[in-house]
């Protein structure tokens, strides 16, 4: 018997509307960009999709045979350029064209990638893949649980396979899962119906983690609906609220044989899932609020105030400066906030030289509407090449370069400005300059989750602040344009 050819793709994006940065070519080659079998090097053996779609496929050798075409990913960050977009997508259109004649193709996408003018990129990227490959071909795809899935998608393949945990722990299970659908379909002939259903809600992320919550009370329904018959599989997906088109929200695919069977199912859980939404947000204090927490602590260790709005792993400028603000305007004492993203202020600094004073704006350059520049009169105290050493645990002995640092002081405020955006991750971004973060009763970090490694055995508590800034909990200060209204919690609704 000849073996069916299965091509296996990835193109991997999370895209940001509200930050001016965008994303280039550079950014996927930097991270992810690879072809032919030198994907297969890559992946195998790793807890991806694509490590998924390679196990399960080498399982069946006997029957399929693995045609590896084009992977591109790279870290969330902004809008990625038509140019970029374009550029992958011509290449990956080439590779399957001159990998003819495939039997089915299984696609790692995200779902939440936003292009220049083109808001469904992964929607028109599987429409041309349908075309090539042409109808009758199974096509299945993986989708991040935070995807924003436009409807149309269902009109190229029914069968899509979204992560169920958060953090994304199962990508390999679903790459699998994803293979076994197409083989069922070209080995055991069975014929898959998929329905979907979108809520007009947009969801803030902080509160969609699945090991407690209403995320995990979801996945638990559609984890018992995959076990009535006649359903194969059920994704939820929480969308991606930092992407900004006409289908950022939440919904959900169910996938199976029976189409009356599937449509029940997916009305139960709509309704389910419609009822749970207040469940998921999260009232978080601003940076005045947080202070006054802090302030009214008799804490020995340092206590936190987690800028999360800005912290530059989420896409933010890393120079925001409502909290650093309000920390200035509070003459509070023994506190260090850190690092401000400002190279122009360091380089004012470094013209002035070590003890001197000086006049400075600091930071709201790059998002300015996200709160003004702060000027004062500080004085210098250290100035670096912002080069150390993480004490880890998270990347420990990793080399950091922050493009020159300073250590500056405001009232009774330690500031420390950095020359590139870095969440304050590690200590040792404080005492490579001299500073030892231990020493103060309160610390403002751009941070939101990762530093937690580090710096959980070093203080006291952690109050997580929502500041105005890209990554805000709070989805009313974003100047939405394209989002379908009206859509919960922005509008009043009732379903
Ligand atoms: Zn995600």
């Amino acid at each position: 018997m000849k073996r069916k050819r299965i091509g296996i793709a990835f193109f991997y994006h999370e895209s940001h509307s509200f930050t001016p940065m965008i994303t280039e070519l550079e950014h996927f080659r930097n991270e992810a960009y690879l072809t032919g079998e030198t994907i297969i090097a890559h992946y195998k053996g790793t807890k991806t999709e694509i490590g998924g779609f390679i196990d399960f496929l080498q399982e069946k050798s006997a029957e399929v045979e693995i045609v590896p075409l084009l992977c591109a990913a790279a870290v969330p960050s902004g809008v990625v350029t038509k140019e970029t977009y374009e550029h992958i997508e011509s290449e990956m259109l080439e590779i399957i064209k001159n990998s003819a004649p495939l039997d089915g193709v299984l696609l790692a996408l995200h779902g939440a990638m936003v292009v220049e003018q083109m808001s469904n990129p992964e929607e028109i990227l599987l429409g041309k893949i349908r075309q090539i490959v042409g109808v009758g071909i199974p096509i299945a795809t993986t989708l991040d649980m935070h995807a924003n899935i436009d409807a149309r998608m269902l009109n190229h393949t029914p069968l899509h396979f979204g992560f169920k945990t958060y953090p994304h722990i199962d990508m390999y299970e679903q790459g699998r899962a994803a293979a076994g659908a197409v083989h069922q379909y070209l080995f055991e002939n069975k014929k898959f119906k998929a329905s979907f259903e979108w809520l007009p809600m947009l969801l803030p992320s902080l509160n969609m983690r699945t090991e407690s919550g209403p995320m995990q009370k979801m996945i638990q329904f559609a984890l018992e609906a995959e076990q009535i018959e006649g359903i194969e599989n059920v994704s939820i997906f929480g969308g991606f609220p930092y992407a900004d088109t006409p289908t950022s929200r939440a919904s959900i695919i169910v996938v199976g044989i029976d189409e009356n069977t599937v449509k029940e199912v997916i009305q139960k859980l709509t309704k389910q899932y419609w009822e749970l939404k207040e469940e998921f947000i999260v009232d978080l204090p601003n940076a005045k609020e947080g202070l006054k927490v802090a302030l009214s602590r008799n804490n020995i260790k340092p206590i936190v105030l987690a800028d999360i709005s800005d912290n530059p792993l989420s896409c933010g400028s890393g120079d925001t400066t409502e909290l650093l603000r309000t920390m200035i305007d509070s003459d509070v004492e023994q506190a260090l906030f850190g690092g401000l993203f400002d190279p122009e202020s360091i380089e004012k600094c470094r013209e002035a030289g070590e003890g001197q004073l000086v006049s400075l704006d600091l930071g709201g350059k790059v998002t300015p509407e996200y709160g003004s520049p702060v000027s004062v009169l500080a004085k210098i105290v250290k100035l670096t090449d912002g080069v150390f050493y993480n004490s880890g645990p998270m990347n420990q002995y990793l080399k950091v370069d922050l493009k020159g640092a300073a250590h500056i002081i405001v009232n009774n405020l330690d500031i420390v400005l950095i020359g590139r955006p870095m969440s304050a991750n590690d200590p040792e971004m404080f005492r490579h300059l001299g500073i030892e973060p231990t020493d103060k009763k309160i610390l403002g970090l751009k941070v939101k989750n990762h530093f937690r490694a580090a710096f959980d055995p070093l203080v006291e508590e952690i109050i997580y602040v929502d500041a105005p800034g890209v990554s805000t909990n709070n989805l009313s200060t974003l100047q939405y344009r394209q989002i379908t209204h009206p859509i919960w919690p922005l509008d009043n609704l009732n379903k």
